[in-house]
């Protein structure tokens, strides 16, 4: 029978209202069909917990930040999905099918990341290689985030998860939960608020890039 973790629900429950929130000042001129469509995938779930630093697990803290991205996306109009909305397995396969399924104008992978060695820091991007517009939006959320000052470093990958022929698919390591000053900005809210900030920015910028 899967656990519950304790903090989960209350923490959880702030990313939820603050969707309601932003559902409920939607801006009533953007007619539907006119919102490009967002898919954002918190990666793991269920009994794929992900990195585990100490109480610091990583599906639930993406969770969270998927959550905050989503309703950053809803407040600037955008149409917005989510691949995973609680604790449990979501095939790879359907992730990407989700966000083609919806014609996608974006996906946007939500991952933490960690090192044996507790300096490193910073995002790390992932993007099929042999894509140009996955490459131009890692390129893009890269820029985005160095002008918020985090430090940033692409990976081009052939890896077949990440290779969508008709969405852009940008995989975020929003940083590492291993480094002990990152791991708190990590799991708070308020940072979680910047970095949507900046996905909903750096996006803005793909979309104008099509
Ligand atoms: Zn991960």
């Amino acid at each position: 029978m899967p656990q519950r973790r304790p903090g989960f629900l209350r923490s959880g429950l702030i990313p939820g209202l603050a969707l309601l929130a932003a559902l409920s000042f939607m801006p009533s001129g953007l007619v539907a069909q006119d919102r490009p469509i967002i898919v954002i995938d918190p990666g793991h779930g269920g009994s794929e917990a992900g990195v585990v630093v100490g109480d610091l697990v990583e599906k639930d803290l993406v969770l969270r930040l998927a959550f905050t991205t989503a309703a950053e996306f809803i407040r600037e109009g955008y149409d917005v999905r989510l691949t995973r909305t609680g604790d449990y397995e979501v095939p790879m396969a359907d992730r990407r099918s989700h966000a083609e399924g919806a014609g996608a104008s974006l996906l946007i992978m939500l991952h933490m990341i960690q090192s044996d060695d507790p300096t490193r820091h910073g995002a790390e991007i992932y993007y099929y290689e042999d894509e140009p517009a996955s490459a131009l939006a890692a390129r893009i959320f890269g820029d985005t985030l160095e002008e918020d000052g985090v430090f940033v470093v692409l990976e081009p990958r052939s890896w077949a998860p990440l290779a969508s022929p008709t969405v852009p698919t940008v995989m975020i390591e929003a940083g590492f939960l291993t480094h002990p000053v990152e791991q708190r900005f990590l799991q708070s809210e308020a940072y979680h608020r910047d970095l949507a900030r900046v996905f909903v920015r750096a996006s803005e910028r793909v979309l104008e890039n099509r």
